[in-house]
């Protein structure tokens, strides 16, 4: 991820967001995909998922849909069955790879949604083949959570580190456990904490996501001044800020509808944003909300940075003109 530049200030911390393709526009997919040759292209059949920092990567589906697929605000694996591609369907496909172009980034992005939870010695044997036919290869990346993290053993991590896994994307979304349990998240603050630690001794990169809003209006501020004090203990070297968006056919969708779960409006969720950037003492974290589905999008070295990045979340704050903020219309998930 680029730094920002040194002399950034309030103006200068405004970034552009790289848009996502909102679920409820996707095609229906599949149970099984792939995609082509170049690991941007995709088969007849569905959409694969990525960080928006891995849009130059190389896309490698090595499992299919997520194994855990219950978090309540998650639409983006529902219509596919969670299962492990053949071994040999990969090297098919990495042999493939091997005779197109290097990926911009000089980096691939295992898909899809949870490929940490392969067992340890098919991870360790599809690194080690894409480092042999991927001579430009500068780094493997992949979604994991808790229960993938955590069913690895210290010294499997440190092994798949020495075979070129350097980066793992964490949607933790709460530090709060009331709200992780009330959206099936499937962990708690300590797993958190466990696998954070667990990520940090193996000398893999924690690239952790957080989600605005996702507490509701009553547990707003709790699920902000939590999450501030789970992200200071883990410490991370990057954090992204997005912000919750109840999609159809979801259960938070249901739990709106009903009137269970109650977003809120863009000012609360600027609240919880600003309680994050005020309350998080991180050494050097690269952090962003720069994500398409912000109001505001802000990226900065929060340790450097906090100053300004507060006077843009108070100068709009302050004003209270919907004009500041991203029109609905250009955000997305
Ligand atoms: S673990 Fe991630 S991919 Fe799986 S259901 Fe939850 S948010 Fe979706």
């Amino acid at each position: 991820m680029p730094r920002p530049a040194p002399n950034s200030n309030a103006r200068g911390l405004l970034a552009t967001a790289r848009h996502l393709p909102h679920p409820a526009a996707m095609s229906t997919p599949a149970p099984f995909m792939t995609t082509s040759a170049d690991g941007h292209g995709l088969q007849p059949g569905g959409q694969v998922y990525r960080p928006p920092s891995e849009a130059d990567s190389l896309l490698l589906q090595v499992t299919v849909g997520c194994s855990h697929n219950r978090c309540s605000y998650c639409a983006m694996y529902r219509e596919k069955r969670f299962a492990i591609r053949p071994q040999a369907e990969v090297e098919a496909l990495i042999d493939a790879y091997a005779l197109g172009r290097p990926a911009p980034s000089r980096r691939v992005f295992l898909c899809d949604g949870d490929a940490l939870i392969l067992p340890h010695a098919r991870l360790v044997q599809m690194l080690q083949s894409l480092r042999a036919k991927l001579p430009w290869l500068q780094r493997v990346a992949t979604y994991g959570d808790c229960r993938s993290i955590l069913r690895k053993t210290p010294q499997e991590l440190k092994e798949l580190a020495d075979v070129g896994l350097g980066m793992v994307y964490h949607g933790v979304e709460t530090g709060d456990d009331l709200a992780m349990a009330a959206i099936v998240k499937g962990s708690t603050r300590l797993e958190v904490i466990a696998a954070a630690d667990r990520l940090r001794e193996a000398g893999i990169r924690h690239s952790v996501i957080v989600l605005l809003g996702i507490g509701g209006v009553a547990g707003s501020e709790r699920h902000a001044h939590e999450t501030a004090s789970l992200l200071s203990r883990i410490d991370p070297p990057y954090v992204g800020a997005l912000t919750v968006t109840p999609v159809p056919g979801t259960p938070l969708w249901q739990a709106q509808e009903q009137g269970a779960f109650v977003l809120p409006d863009p000012w609360q969720l600027l609240g919880e944003l600003r309680i994050l950037v005020a309350e998080s003492e991180l050494t050097a974290c690269q952090f962003g909300s720069n994500h398409a589905s912000n109001y505001l999008p802000l990226r900065a070295l929060l340790s450097r940075d906090r100053a300004p990045m507060l006077a843009a979340i108070d100068g709009v704050l302050a004003r209270r003109d919907a004009g500041q903020l991203k029109p609905e219309w250009a955000r997305g998930l």
